[in-house]
């Protein structure tokens, strides 16, 4: 008889470790993106601008006029585990920024060739750093890995090159690049209509005008229209709701019943975060089932803010999902809302025909 013996057990080399654990945070360009915006808009900054080359599998870069990096903090800033933003445990629920694990940087470094140029406002100048695997290395081949100082406006400029040029498997599976820049474009679009305090330009590298401009300071509603066009924008009606015993609120612009559309679209944030949350997807979508000719979809673009301590943010590795209390009662207040809304749109649309 054949028998069968245990091969031993060995620890992992860290260097394995940590591009595993990159993989399941970073899936491809648009993860690494959201942290990237993410990361700049903790940061402060009222411009960000993208630039991507081939889908971002070749180039992808950000550039914002946020508070920068202190230049002492280079050397670990690409680390694991390496932020600014989370000390214990417990801050976690009141944490009021986007980061906390201290993961994205570590992670990308780890599978692309990142580059960081920062300059804070009360610096001289600007200082440029190489990371490969968590770790400062130098920009040339036998050079020093210190920082180097240069030229620069105060602000971050990150530029990941070759995304997953060291997980082939990963590489061979992102093949469409048309296919990426889409889900590019979609989660810069999307921040950018969240966002109406910071202007966000999207462009392809060496395109002459970028797929996305909106401007500091303009309206929810004009950054759809940028986004999505007129035809779009002027079919939607405002939502608004208030819970003072739960805390939580949400407003938003969704399309009025008159509308049809042939594919849905969902803009959902939660505290600000861009989610999937398939319960109140296929609530309101069954809402507009009833509602709407059938065959038409719903626009929908909803901030919903719940107290901190209420939502869990840390269930899955890109953060894309989130958990929140009570959510049968908030999702109920959510379809009601827009119930309304579109019976009374309806009402006084037939109420307009027939005076
Ligand atoms: P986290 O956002 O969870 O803290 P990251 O790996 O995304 O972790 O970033 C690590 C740290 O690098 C942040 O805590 C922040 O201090 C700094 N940082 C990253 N991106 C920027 C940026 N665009 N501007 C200023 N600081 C940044
Ligand atoms: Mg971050």
């Amino acid at each position: 008889d054949v028998v069968i013996r245990p091969v031993p057990i060995r620890k992992l080399e860290e260097s394995v470790v940590n591009r595993i654990a990159a993989g399941e945070i970073i899936h491809r360009p648009s993860n690494a993106l959201k942290e990237l915006i993410e990361n700049s808009l903790d940061a402060g900054a009222s411009s960000i601008s993208i630039a991507v080359k081939d889908g971002g599998m070749k180039v992808l870069q950000i550039q914002d006029n946020g508070h920068g990096i202190r230049t002492e903090d280079l050397p670990i800033v690409c680390e694991r585990f390496t932020t600014s933003k989370l000390r214990e445990y417990e801050d976690l629920s009141t944490i009021q920024t986007y980061g906390f694990r201290g993961e994205a940087l570590a992670s990308i470094s780890h599978v692309s060739h990142l580059s960081i140029t920062t300059k804070q406002a009360d610096s001289e100048c600007a200082y440029k750093a190489t990371y490969a695997d968590g770790k400062l290395v130098p920009a040339k081949p036998g050079g020093s890995s210190a920082p180097e100082p240069c030229a620069g406006n105060n602000g971050t400029i990150l530029t990941a090159e070759d995304l997953f040029y060291n997980i082939r498997s990963r590489k061979d599976a992102l093949k469409n690049i048309r296919d990426e820049y889409t889900r590019i474009f979609e989660v810069a679009s999307r921040y950018a209509i969240h966002n109406s305090g910071t202007a966000f330009t999207c462009r392809k590298l060496g395109a002459p005008k970028a797929d996305l401009n909106t401007l500091h300071g303009a309206s929810t509603i004009t950054n759809i229209r940028q986004v999505f066009g007129a035809k779009i924008s002027n079919s939607l009606v405002e939502i608004q709701h208030k819970d003072q015993e739960l805390q939580a609120e949400f407003k938003g612009h969704v399309s009025s019943a008159a509308h049809e559309m042939h594919k849905s679209v969902f803009l959902l944030f939660i505290n600000h975060r861009l989610v999937d949350h398939s319960p109140i997807k296929r609530a309101i979508e069954s809402l507009y089932t009833s509602v709407l000719p059938k065959g038409s979809r719903p626009f929908v673009y909803l901030d919903l803010r719940i107290k901190p301590e209420d939502v869990d943010v840390n269930v899955h590795p890109t953060k894309r999902e989130v958990r929140f209390l009570n959510e049968d009662i908030i999702i109920a207040q959510i379809i009601d809302c827009i119930h309304n809304k579109l019976l009374s749109t309806n009402n006084s649309r037939e109420f307009a025909l027939q005076s």
